[in-house]
């Protein structure tokens, strides 16, 4: 479904050039959990990025489904990346203005799902949140926030979640609460990448791969 060739990215800064990831190639299938690990600046986010066409390799291929991402012009980039791909953060990036409904919402607005109201109510539901629809991301905890925040990453039902470090303000049991939900995305059929820099993602992960310093440690994983 995934297929990473010879992945690199040079950020250039006024420090100089930094070699954030060097040379990955690697293959995923539909249906995989794959946990990314790796030290803090390892290279996770900057790959996970690329992966969710959101960041233009300086060199090699992100071929999903069979097509070149970067290929693509900008505008069918961009419906690709709304379509096929949800994404969930460390820092959940919630619009501190909208409500918990609102703010999964936004996700069928960018592609102008129909019923988008009612298949949001009932991911909400299912997510534990029917209590929290009409709740700012302020009045939430940070596990109610995650739940929000991949509701609306699942809105657009993608094929692939993509998630960095999306446990990494949370304790133990929402941290798991969190894992478990993706992990029932990935029993319906889907694809699921988390960067992760602690132990807690692997018992939920179908495979590990490890960076350092921008390359893979164990490419067969
Ligand atoms: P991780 O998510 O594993 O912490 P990152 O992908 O964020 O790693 O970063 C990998 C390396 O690239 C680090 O050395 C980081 O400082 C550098 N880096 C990341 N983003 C930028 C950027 N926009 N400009 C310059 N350097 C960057
Ligand atoms: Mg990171």
């Amino acid at each position: 479904m995934l297929i990473l060739q010879d992945l690199t990215k040079t950020y250039r800064t006024r420090a100089g050039e930094v070699k954030a990831l060097d040379g990955v190639s690697l293959q995923i299938d539909q249906g995989e959990f794959v946990a990314v690990c790796g030290p803090s600046g390892s290279g996770k986010t900057t790959l996970l990025m690329m992966i969710a066409a959101m960041l233009r390799p300086s060199d090699g291929t992100v071929r999903f489904e069979e097509r070149d991402v970067y290929e693509m012009t900008g505008p069918a980039r961009a419906r690709f990346r709304a379509e096929k791909i949800g994404f969930v953060f460390q820092m959940f990036h919630l619009v501190p203005y909208l409500n918990v409904l609102e703010n999964v919402l936004l996700a069928a607005a960018v592609v102008r799902r129909r019923n988008g109201k009612a298949q949001a109510v009932e991911l909400l539901q299912r997510l534990g949140l029917q209590h929290r629809l009409g709740h700012r991301p302020s009045e939430l905890s940070a596990g109610e926030k995650q739940r929000t925040a991949i509701a609306r990453a699942l809105l657009n039902q993608p094929k692939l979640i993509l998630a960095d470090e999306p446990t990494g303000n949370l304790d133990p049991e929402n941290a798991r609460c969190v894992l478990r939900h993706l992990q029932d995305f990935q029993k319906d059929g889907g694809t699921v990448i988390v960067a992760t820099h602690g132990p807690a993602v692997q018992e939920f992960a179908t495979r590990t791969i490890n960076l350092r310093e921008g390359r893979l440690v164990n490419p067969q994983g």
